[in-house]
């Protein structure tokens, strides 16, 4: 038997984040549309380049995107939200669509499947009609021939992933509307000579009843019914296939891919059902989103029980390629984690081990993939922890009381969410600072005239709970990854979050603890400048582990209940120190929900007892907040509620208040602050459209318990625009409290 590879996904921004820098420079006026686009052409051809470097058989096309890539799917489907019609220029629109413009506010940005990339968030309706007025595959497509005589696969986001991201609940109706348009993007694919398309469904993963299933089917009968001889690859990530039986067998397409590595059930399920004959399996060997190398033995194994079901293989990657960096050379980590890493590019070259490995039958040499760093230390602590214990005393209410009563914090009180801008100058320190072109005590002291300005700030704008900024933090992870053990930062690992911006996932090597004070310092110097009260702010346990790349071989829960360990330390510490508030970050909560119905419960109930790790312990005077954004809340508020915060600031604005549905259901008796305004945006919210967010909140939550806040850090903002958006949000606060 023979095999042949792919892979898809490959990462968008380049090897020196390339196309962050393009974007930026074009958005702030220092370079012209043809000279982004020129970059952007340029990375494209960079990218398959490199893949037809490492001898990849079927190099994919259309993998990139200038912000996302359902954006670009919207656009070429005409799914244009009307207050952007007017902007005439369609890069300019395509832009204005993502990050808002002077007078409208962007489309909602949010969370890809259980991964921190984020997209923008489709505007469908009964009575949309969808229509193809750009085929941006194809472009890409012949941009690909015409420079390197390549012909390559063009890959697209299929009509059910589509409508899922548009959290549409009727699919059968809409995947009706939809395939003509599918069908006319292939059927111009199939008239200029491609010859195979891959079209992504991870949504095929969730749990989908039999009428899903059947509109699915339909809707791919529909769309190949007008084409003649252009193969169809459906890809199915981040888990496995849902009703594998009736869609392996029944849908209309060349092939099936599956995720062999998030995906467990798949081996499962093709060992119990088969594969059809006339079909090929796209088996996704090599990781995506984890960074450590592939076992090889592992890897051959799985393929050789595929080919008891089937001759027809392509080995290829299991999930996107964008949740990895581009490559570990010119990494400078230690040599026995170096040893265990491996990124995209990286991948690419151990789908060439296992072709070689299959076709040739030469095995792969031994590999020595053991992880050893353990403190036992750390074991006992958590063989230790008592999850029954976990619980706050007494009762909110009563601890409610007893906080508002010594923070003499006035109703509907004001804060932000933590960070304030991170401005050229403090980059310019950090990076100065990492060079050794100045001293620690120089840098240190920079921060602190940083912190001494904001809280400045902050007192001037009247805003009732303060923080210190965040100046010293790159990153909410990085920085806690930096300090703890058991963390490795890479110098270049960056991954796209969404548009321009990239972080650099920490990877967890070893057990986790903490051997110094994490922020304290600086916490405890913002306190001092001020006699109102300053939250500590600190990144969750489960957010940390779920920005970082997690280890192999211990179970997510147990390295969370580490990082916990940690974090209750700091928490107890700040608090001796005289911190009356506490703020526990988790905007990751959601995200690291698992995809299938059947997995939630156990995930939450660790993911809810690493929370109370952290927060359990301190007095009943001390408030703990939390934080979370940018991810569908409505139907895990209950799991929110169990977490015993006393004050949760949550993300509403850009989605559209859609998070006060929720409480129409739920009697959410706790503080919140629903977030005001969107930050993402540079745009200066007006008070009056801030105060329609809070007059429908005060309808369904008890004015007592209202916050008033902006749904996000204000790192990426210029102080510019973030005084005025905050004196606005003030004055909210000013005229709810005369209405009150
Ligand atoms: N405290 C963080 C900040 O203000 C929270 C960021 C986030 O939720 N992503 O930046
Ligand atoms: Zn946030």
């Amino acid at each position: 038997m023979t095999v042949k590879t792919t892979v898809f996904g490959y990462p968008k921004i380049g090897p020196q984040r390339e196309l962050k820098k393009a974007l930026e420079q074009y958005w702030s006026g220092k370079i012209s549309q043809r000279k982004l686009i020129d970059e952007a052409e340029k990375l494209i051809i960079y990218n398959a380049k490199t893949i037809a470097q490492y001898e990849v058989d079927i190099i994919p096309s259309n993998d990139f995107s200038l912000y996302d890539f359902i954006l670009d799917l919207s656009v070429m489907f005409n799914v244009i939200p009307e207050r952007f019609r007017k902007i005439e220029d369609p890069l300019e629109r395509y832009f204005a669509i993502a990050r808002g413009s002077a007078d409208a506010p962007a489309s909602e940005m949010t969370k890809w499947f259980n991964t921190n990339y984020h997209y923008i968030v489709p505007e469908i309706e009964y009575g949309t009609e969808f229509e193809l007025i750009e085929n941006k595959a194809l472009k890409e497509y012949e941009l690909l021939k015409n420079n390197l005589n390549l012909k390559t696969k063009p890959v697209i986001v299929g009509p059910f992933t589509y409508l899922y991201c548009a959290k549409l609940k009727d699919y059968a109706y809409f995947l009706d509307r939809i395939a003509s348009v599918y069908m006319g993007v292939l059927k111009e694919l199939e008239e200029s000579d491609v010859e195979e398309v891959q079209i992504d469904e991870p949504a095929m993963v969730i749990d989908l009843d039999n009428n899903d299933t059947q509109a699915i089917i339909d809707c791919y009968r529909k769309i190949t019914s007008g084409l003649s001889k252009i193969k169809l690859y459906v890809q199915t990530y981040y888990e496995s296939l849902s009703q594998y039986e009736k869609i392996v067998y029944e849908l209309p397409v060349h092939g099936i891919g599956f995720d062999f590595v998030d995906g467990k059930e798949n081996l499962e399920n093709i060992s119990k059902f088969g594969f059809p004959k006339d079909k090929t399996l796209i088996a996704g060997v090599v990781s995506g989103r984890d960074p450590w190398k592939t076992d090889f033995k592992e890897a051959l194994k799985i393929i050789e029980t595929l080919t008891k079901f089937t001759e027809n293989i392509i080995l290829s990657n299991s999930c996107p390629l964008m949740h990895l960096p581009v490559t570990v050379k010119n990494e400078s980590l230690p040599e026995e984690i170096l040893c265990l890493l491996s990124f995209a590019n990286e991948r690419l070259d151990e789908l060439a081990v296992l072709k070689t490995a299959i076709n040739e039958g030469k095995a792969p040499s031994e590999q020595n993939l053991s992880m050893k760093f353990t403190n036992p230390e750390v074991k006992k602590k958590i063989s230790q922890i008592d999850e029954n214990a976990l619980c706050r005393k007494p009762s909110f209410s009563e601890r409610y009381e007893k906080q508002m009563e010594i923070l003499k914090l006035p109703v509907f009180p004001t804060t932000t969410i933590g960070s304030f801008p991170q401005t050229p100058e403090i980059r310019k320190a950090r990076a100065d600072y990492k060079a050794g072109r100045i001293s620690l005590e120089e840098y240190e002291s920079f921060i602190k005239d940083e912190i001494k300005k904001a809280i400045e700030i902050q007192q001037e704008i009247g805003l009732d709970v303060l923080v210190h900024g965040e100046f010293e933090r790159t990153d909410m992870v990085e920085f806690f990854a930096e300090r703890l053990q058991g963390f490795a930062i890479t110098k270049n690992g960056w991954v796209q979050s969404y548009g321009s911006r990239c972080v650099r996932p920490p990877i967890i090597y070893g057990d986790v603890w903490r051997e110094s004070p994490l922020t304290l310092k600086e916490t405890l110097y913002a306190q001092s400048l001020t006699e109102k009260p300053v939250k500590g702010i600190l990144t969750g346990p489960v957010t940390i582990l779920q920005w970082s790349y997690p280890r192999k071989n211990v179970s997510k829960k147990e390295v969370a209940y580490q990082i916990a360990l940690a974090l209750k330390e700091e928490v107890v510490e700040l608090e001796k120190a005289g911190i009356k508030i506490v703020q526990i970050d988790e905007p990751a909560f959601r995200e690291g929900m698992p995809l299938k119905k059947a997995k939630v419960d156990e995930y939450f109930d660790w993911a809810i007892k690493s929370f109370k790790i952290v927060t359990s312990s301190v007095k009943a005077e001390t408030q703990i907040h939390t934080h979370m954004c940018y991810s569908e809340f409505n139907d895990i508020i209950d799991k929110i509620y169990a977490m015993d915060a006393d004050v949760i600031s949550i993300e509403a604005s850009r989605s559209k208040g859609e998070i006060l549905k929720a409480f129409e259901k739920f009697k959410y008796d706790r503080g919140i602050g629903v977030g005001v305004y969107d930050i993402h945006s540079p745009r200066v919210p007006s008070t009056e459209e801030m105060i329609e967010i809070v007059k429908r909140a005060v309808k369904l939550i008890d004015k007592r318990l209202f916050w008033i806040n902006p749904d996000c850090g204000l790192k990426t903002r210029a102080w510019q625009e973030t005084i005025p958006s905050l004196k606005n949000m003030v004055k909210v606060a000013e005229i709810m409290r005369k209405e009150a």
